[in-house]
């Protein structure tokens, strides 16, 4: 679908734009000084070349030669220099063919437009004064905005991410240039018209040597933002703990210092098998692998080998295996994360371009990812210990104190979706028998294996907790008294049926369960507690043991 409304949209913006420029060529033919011509071209390819991306926005001076040109030559002649230049600049400079049409397409639908507002509106071609300053404004400013139109949604049918302050922040610094190149540019026009043409060359040059300038300033801002990202970063680490908000604030952060048009963050398990635990930009979780295998893939290399990997042109790589997902980008950076030198993960950033990310953004992204290891490995840390305080140590189920609170939690919850929630409670069969006979230590393995048993029996969903000594507590979420009692039959029949082996040879043991259901059989948490305990002790341990019983009204 995206990538069909993206072929949708270049074909056409490429068409409008080719009818639109043989129209005006054919109706109002070129009319110009082709020795004029070349060197203007010349000018606006080297200004070109001296612009700067800024975000998906490239900013230069080269306009300032098109509105010269546009004062000179008139709307078609001025419309076909920049038509040429940015060609030449995407296709020969760049090698992007596509975009060197789209770019084509889309300055042939601006300069032309609003040069024949501006001749309608009475603007003159061919003559310098005051009075023109408004025309020459409406020109600029008309010719600007459908240009800002058309890149704003050539990127978003790329599937780009559009960050709205970047977005702003480009095209109002865009905007800004303006305002020394409409002076410059009647001022070259007004140089043309009076003086020699070498006298109009000469002061061409000073224009570049202020692009040089521009853009030395402009890599200055950019490091010093990149050094602003890293500062965020480190003081990120020290604020947050949850490891969801840390993989969010690491996609901000590196997409404000790198383009970004994708990216995900996967983590290895104990098993050293790396899961998607973040996705960005493109179709979001969707797009990308669930989980790799040790070694497997390009993230399963990443983290095996822990070497950051930069490929500079995807479709043109052979090293990796066909992944789809690389099929819709350009260039990416896969970094491994590292606790203490160990990989955990892998950072994957995609951008849609070739060649969209140089040396520094590399470097920059290293030391960036180093930074986030240390905040997940803090998180990580942060969970084991909360863990810790829900998980009763011996049987590694919940612990009474986690019960509590999710029950709690379950009933608001079948209230919100108006569904039951059922509590089976377990009690030993004669568990003091099994100590006096073996010991507490083999008793304590009986306890590990029926808490072993009954999770296995149960969904992932399910909550099962230690309520008291030999007692287990199950919540099932969604079900009914008489649905639940099927599961903990399943239990039963699982605990009774296999001896437990220990170092005292196999020991049998059966259990009892009362089972009781919210809002049918119980109005209260209180209550599902104590009616599945009653029918624990009336329905089961009085009438024999070894039995499920469900909670009679
Ligand atoms: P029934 O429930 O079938 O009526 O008989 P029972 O023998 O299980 O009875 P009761 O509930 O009175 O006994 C529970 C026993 O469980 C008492 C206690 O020694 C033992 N127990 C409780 N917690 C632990 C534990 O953590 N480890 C061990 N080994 N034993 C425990
Ligand atoms: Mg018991
Ligand atoms: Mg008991």
């Amino acid at each position: 679908m995206g990538k069909y409304r993206e072929y949708l949209f270049n074909t056409a913006l490429i068409a409008t734009g080719g009818l639109v420029f043989a129209f005006a060529l054919y109706h109002y033919g070129l009319g110009i000084d082709f020795r004029l011509f070349l060197i203007l071209l010349l000018f606006a390819i080297i200004l070109d070349n001296l612009g700067i991306m800024y975000t998906d926005i490239k900013l230069s001076l080269s306009p300032s030669v098109g509105i010269a040109a546009f004062l000179i030559f008139g709307t078609v002649g001025a419309a076909t220099l920049m038509v040429t230049s940015v060609m030449f600049d995407t296709i020969v400079m760049r090698r992007k063919i596509k975009n060197g049409f789209l770019n084509g397409a889309m300055f042939a639908l601006s300069y032309l437009p609003a040069g024949w507002l501006y001749e309608f509106m009475g603007g003159k071609i061919g003559e310098i004064s005051i009075a023109q300053v408004k025309y020459i404004l409406v020109y600029v400013i008309v010719s600007f905005l459908i240009n800002n139109f058309i890149l704003y949604y050539a990127l978003k049918v790329q599937g780009k991410i559009l960050f709205k302050e970047y977005w702003n922040e480009s095209v109002l610094l865009e905007l800004g240039t303006y305002v020394l190149m409409v002076p410059a540019a009647m001022l070259l026009a007004y140089v043309y018209f009076k003086h020699s043409l070498m006298f109009f060359v000469l002061s061409l040059t000073p224009l570049v040597f202020i692009a040089y300038v521009f853009r030395m300033v402009r890599d200055l801002v950019k490091a010093n933002k990149r050094l602003n990202a890293i500062y965020e970063m480190v003081k990120m680490i020290n604020s947050k703990l949850e490891l969801d908000q840390i993989l969010d604030t690491i996609v901000e952060v590196i997409s404000q210092v790198v383009a970004v048009s994708a990216a995900a963050i996967y983590l290895t398990d104990s098993n050293g098998i790396a899961t998607l635990v973040k996705a960005v930009g493109g179709k979001g979780k969707e797009g990308f692998r669930e989980s790799y295998f040790k070694g497997e893939g390009l993230i399963g290399k990443v983290i095996s080998s822990n070497k950051i990997v930069a490929i500079k042109n995807l479709k043109e790589d052979r090293s990796l295996d066909r992944e789809k997902i690389f099929a819709n980008y350009g260039s990416l950076i896969a970094a491994p994360l590292r606790s203490s030198g160990v990989p955990i993960g892998c950072l994957l950033i995609l951008h849609v371009e070739t060649n969209a990310f140089d040396d520094d953004s590399v470097r920059i992204i290293e030391i960036i990812v180093d930074q986030a290891s240390v905040a997940i490995t803090n998180a990580k840390k942060y969970y084991e210990v909360t863990r810790k305080s829900i998980t009763d140590p011996l049987t590694k189920t919940y612990n009474r104190r986690y019960f509590n609170d999710a029950l709690m939690e379950n009933i608001m919850r079948a209230d919100e979706n108006n569904e039951p929630v059922s509590l089976i409670m377990f009690d030993l069969d004669n568990f003091k028998q099994i100590n006096d006979t073996y010991g507490h230590l083999i008793g304590d393995e009986v306890l590990k294996e029926v808490a072993r048993r009954i999770k296995n029996n149960v969904r992932s969903d399910d909550i099962v907790a230690r309520f008291g000594g030999e007692e287990f507590a199950v919540i099932l979420p969604k079900l009914t008294a008489e649905q639940a009692y099927m599961i903990a039959e399943r239990i039963r029949t699982e605990v009774s049926s296999k001896p437990i082996k220990t170092e005292k040879g196999d020991i049998y043991i059966t259990i009892t369960g009362g089972v009781a259901d919210y809002p049918s059989k119980a109005d209260s948490a209180e209550k599902l507690v104590s009616h599945a305990d009653r029918a624990l002790y009336a329905g089961g341990k009085s009438k024999g043991r070894n039995k499920i019983a469900i909670y009679e009204v």
